[in-house]
């Protein structure tokens, strides 16, 4: 630790062999992964530990074990690419079903305390789009903590990052990236929250842990803090995001509070129903019903609302009733939904049932990686080139696991297996304590303190909250379950301009002591490269696929638009789009890759 002078800034100078920003399941599994294999690790977060999104996982973590019937990690392979509508990368695929066997019994040894069956093996019930034999039965493969996973989850890792000595920063908010002048990535510049310093963090290996970007929407199941500051960080350093048009709507968020009811509420037996008590899904998707993948129930719930069979006075929710579960089962493991219901729909979920709306929930795009986590910066010669000394994890990228829509329960997973390959990728790549390059003028932070500066001193007349207010509304409007070409086109239009209003932000009253603009504009700023990316991403892909349903173009065209999107986004919210190929490919031949066909559930 020394101190230098940058801009008009006292900064505080740390080395470290690796960075890693966020430690929600991503960023502590990575982070004391690099610590445990003896490199000097930092870990910065913005908010404490164990409050990070990860903490509200409600439902469970994915893996083929097996323990509640006949299960394969290559069924497990198969639904995923399913459920992605075959934009899946199938590499990264094949790597995370195979290794979630034993990421699960790794997290069993570090503590997680698992729900067990009657023979003492970890509980698994079942999650929408999970077969058995390639689409024929159903798997029981979801591993849950009764309906508190990721808090367990969450817990755990944060003891074993203490265990193996990984260096907390904790409050401290990650500005922006330090790129060379070959472009590759040297370090992150953070602001102490506490007391206001910055802290210039030096690293071999940087790697981006930090959560998705579901508030750029008005309604989301995702914690405020979930602003895809890494993903803004990314954009600003000249990087591209990838297939930011996918975006995934949870069909069972508490219609007007948009606070989630996990999925293993119909694992466990729940179903849906409209306004003549009818249990519709199984009209739309005959054999897995409510357990169909998300994109699929949250589309026929749409569906039935328009068609005027929604419940409540305006018509405009569905029901998910679990009235007919023995009490025993919700008691033991759906406790936290029995609760949340009460709390935030004034219901007894025994004796009435709950009302839900889908709500904006995971998002399956973000920044491009190869399954080793290394960061991609696709050239004409090679859309796989990557970007040396950044790495990125957990929802914060795009590896890409989920492709068009992820499954349920393989988040949590893809967080443990990603975080532990990224471990094991920066141990390959970075000796301990090897020595650091000095900074170059131009190369050394000041971009972040210039961008910081200028919310800090803006005297528009326009404030924060209200701008986001309109991004969000707007995100709401424009980039919904359903999409036409005319609503994205426009919508693209109003989100740029939102996005150049952030010139006349007026940040805050200097007189007050304590305020959160500041950082709040930050986030909002982020927010705003991925809602731009987001919607023009969206109005380019002309077809439907997983999440992105137009009504324009109805089916997946497989011969056009199986591909990544690549989208850069400029100062002025400029895109550029660029595509990569979706690697077909299996990791190894002890496995077939999956060809595409019709997605039917
Ligand atoms: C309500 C809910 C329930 C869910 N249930 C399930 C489930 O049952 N199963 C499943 O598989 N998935 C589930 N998901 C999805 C899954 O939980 C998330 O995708 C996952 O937890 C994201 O983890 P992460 O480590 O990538 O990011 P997060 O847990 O969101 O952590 C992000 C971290 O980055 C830090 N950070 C961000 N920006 C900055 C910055 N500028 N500076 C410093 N630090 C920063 C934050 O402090 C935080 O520590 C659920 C999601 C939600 C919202």
């Amino acid at each position: 630790m020394s101190e230098a002078k940058v801009g008009n800034y006292e900064v505080v100078d740390h080395e470290y062999d690796v960075v890693v920003v966020g430690a929600g399941g991503a960023g502590l599994r990575a982070g004391f992964g690099c610590a445990e294999k003896g490199l000097n690790t930092a870990i910065i977060s913005k908010v404490f530990p164990t409050r990070s999104h990860t903490v509200a996982a409600q439902g469970g973590i994915s893996a083929a074990l097996g323990n509640m019937g006949e299960d394969d990690w290559r069924f497990h392979m198969y639904d995923t690419i399913k459920g992605s509508d075959w934009l899946g990368d199938q590499d990264a695929i094949e790597y995370m079903c195979r290794e979630a066997i034993p990421a699960i019994y790794e997290l069993e040894h570090y503590g997680v305390p698992f729900s067990r069956t009657a023979e003492g093996k970890i509980y698994q019930r079942a999650f929408g789009g999970m077969t058995t034999h390639y689409g024929k039965g159903t798997a029981q493969r979801t591993c849950a903590a009764a309906d508190r996973t990721g808090h367990a989850m969450l817990h755990t890792l944060y003891q074993q990052s203490l265990k193996h000595k990984a260096q907390f920063f904790i409050e401290y908010f990650a500005l922006d990236l330090i790129m060379d002048e070959h472009g590759a990535c040297i370090g992150v510049m953070a602001w102490n929250l506490d007391d206001g310093k910055i802290h210039r963090f030096k690293a071999h290996q940087t790697i981006l842990a930090t959560g998705g970007y579901g508030r750029a929407y008005f309604s989301c199941t995702s914690a405020h803090t979930c602003t895809g500051d890494g993903g803004g960080m990314v954009a600003r350093a000249g990087l591209p995001l990838q297939d930011m048009e996918f975006t995934q709507f949870h069909p069972t968020g508490i219609y007007g509070a948009g606070c989630l009811i996990t999925e293993g509420v119909r694992g466990e037996g729940g179903y849906l129903t409209n306004s003549e008590g009818e249990r519709f899904m199984e009209r739309y998707a005959p054999s897995a019903k409510d357990l169909a993948s998300r994109d699929v129930v949250s589309r026929s719930m749409t569906i039935e609302i328009r068609e005027g069979r929604g419940v409540g006075p305006k018509k405009d929710h569905i029901h998910l009733n679990l009235m007919h579960l023995d009490p025993k089962v919700i008691q033991s493991r759906l406790p936290g939904i029995a609760e949340t219901a009460k709390i935030f729909a004034g219901v007894d979920v025994t004796r009435e049932p709950i009302p839900v709306l889908p709500t904006v929930h995971y998002n399956m795009g973000g920044i491009p990686t190869n399954f080793r986590t290394e960061v991609l910066r696709p050239t004409p010669k090679d859309p796989n080139n990557i970007v040396p000394g950044l790495m990125a994890i957990g929802e914060s990228a795009c590896v890409s696991v989920h492709g068009a829509n992820r499954l349920g329960s393989n988040s949590l997973l893809d967080l443990v297996v990603f975080g532990r390959a990224a471990a094991i990728r920066a141990a390959e790549t970075v000796t301990p304590n090897m020595p650091h390059k000095s900074f170059k003028e131009g190369f050394d932070g000041t971009h972040a303190l210039v961008r910081l500066d200028k919310f800090r001193h803006n005297e528009g007349d326009l404030s924060p909250s209200d701008l986001r207010s309109e991004m969000q509304l707007t995100m709401q409007e424009h980039a919904a379950v359903f999409r036409t070409g005319d609503v994205l086109e426009e919508g693209h239009r109003k989100i740029v301009e939102i996005f150049n209003k952030r010139d006349n932000l007026k940040v805050g009253d200097k007189s007050m002591i304590f305020n959160t603009d500041l950082v709040e504009t930050l986030e909002l700023d982020n927010l705003l490269y991925q809602a731009v990316a987001s919607l023009s991403s969206a109005a380019n892909r002309k077809e439907s696929r997983g999440a992105h349903a137009r009504e324009d173009f109805t089916e997946r065209n497989d011969d056009e638009w199986m591909k990544h999107t690549v989208t850069y986004v400029d100062e002025q919210g400029g895109t550029t789009i660029d595509y990569r190929p979706v690697i077909l490919h299996t990791l190894t031949d002890e496995v077939e890759a999956v060809p595409p066909k019709a997605r039917v559930y």
